[in-house]
C-alpha cells in the first residue's frame, strides 16, 4: 500500500470520528484525535487537562502551543510509519507545525479529506450527538435508538452527551472552524493536498465507503 498520511478536515460534526474508525481499520494507520487526547487529559485532571478544560467548555479552540505539543510528544514517543490526524491541524500555525514535526519523525507528505457537510447538517448531529464514555463510539439520538444515560450497544459502558455539544457551545464552535480552520482548506488546496468528499445525505457506512474510496483513487 502506498505511504502517505491522512488530515480529516471539516467542521465539527462532519463526522470526522465515524470516518477516521473506517479509515483506520480499512487502511490500517494510526489513529490521532487531539480531541480524544484533550478528553482524556481532562478526565484524568492531569495540569493538561486543567488547562484545556476552560477553552473546551466555552467551544473555543485549545491554544496551539498546547496543542502542537501533544501531538509532538505523542509522535516522538510512537514513532507511527503512517498517521491519520482527526481534528489536527486545526490553524494555519497548527499545519505548520505539523511540516516540521513531520519531517523530524520521517512522516510521509499529507492526503487532506476534506469532508464537506452543510451548517445545517452539523447543528442538527451535533444536537442530537452521544458518545460513550467507555469505548468512545458515536452515536446519535436520530439513528440509534439511545438517550444519555443509556448503555453503550458497543461495549456497555455509559453513553452520554457532550458539554460542549450544548446549542450555544454549538454556535461558538462554528464561529471558531469559520475563523481559525477554514482557511486551511485553500491553503492546502494550493498544494494539492486537497481531496473533497461530501459527507452528507446517505448513510454512515455508504458515506464511509465514499471516504475510503476517494483516499485510495488518490493513490492508485
Ligand atoms: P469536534 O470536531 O466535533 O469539535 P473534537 O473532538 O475534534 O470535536 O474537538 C473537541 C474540542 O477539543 C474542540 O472544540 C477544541 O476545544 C479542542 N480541540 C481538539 N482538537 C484541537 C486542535 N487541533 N486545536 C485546538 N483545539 C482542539
Ligand atoms: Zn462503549
Amino acid at each position: 500500500m502506498e505511504k502517505y498520511n491522512i488530515i480529516l478536515l471539516g467542521p465539527p460534526g462532519a463526522g470526522k470520528g465515524t470516518h477516521a474508525e473506517f479509515l483506520v481499520r480499512e487502511l490500517g494507520v494510526e489513529h490521532i484525535s487531539t480531541g480524544d487526547m484533550l478528553r482524556a487529559a481532562v478526565a484524568e485532571g492531569t495540569a493538561l487537562g486543567r488547562q484545556a478544560q476552560t477553552y473546551m467548555e466555552a467551544g473555543a479552540l485549545v491554544p496551539d502551543e498546547v496543542v502542537i505539543g501533544i501531538v509532538r510528544e505523542r509522535l516522538l514517543r510512537s514513532r507511527p510509519g503512517r498517521v491519520l490526524f482527526d481534528g489536527f491541524p486545526r490553524t494555519p500555525a497548527q499545519a505548520e507545525a505539523l511540516e516540521k514535526v513531520a519531517e523530524e519523525v520521517g512522516l510521509p507528505r499529507a492526503l487532506v479529506v476534506y469532508l464537506q457537510v452543510s451548517d445545517e447538517e452539523v447543528v442538527a448531529r451535533l444536537s442530537g450527538r452521544l458518545q460513550c464514555r467507555d469505548c468512545g463510539a458515536i452515536f446519535n439520538r436520530r439513528y440509534d435508538d439511545l438517550e444519555a444515560g443509556a448503555k453503550c450497544p458497543t461495549c456497555g459502558g455509559e453513553v452520554y452527551q457532550r458539554d460542549d455539544d450544548r446549542p450555544e457551545t454549538i454556535r461558538r464552535r462554528l464561529c471558531a472552524y469559520r475563523e481559525q480552520t477554514e482557511p486551511l482548506i485553500a491553503y492546502y488546496r494550493q498544494r494539492g493536498q486537497l481531496v473533497e468528499v461530501p459527507a452528507e445525505g446517505d448513510t454512515i457506512e455508504n458515506l464511509a465507503a465514499r471516504v475510503v474510496a476517494a483516499v485510495r483513487e488518490r493513490h492508485s
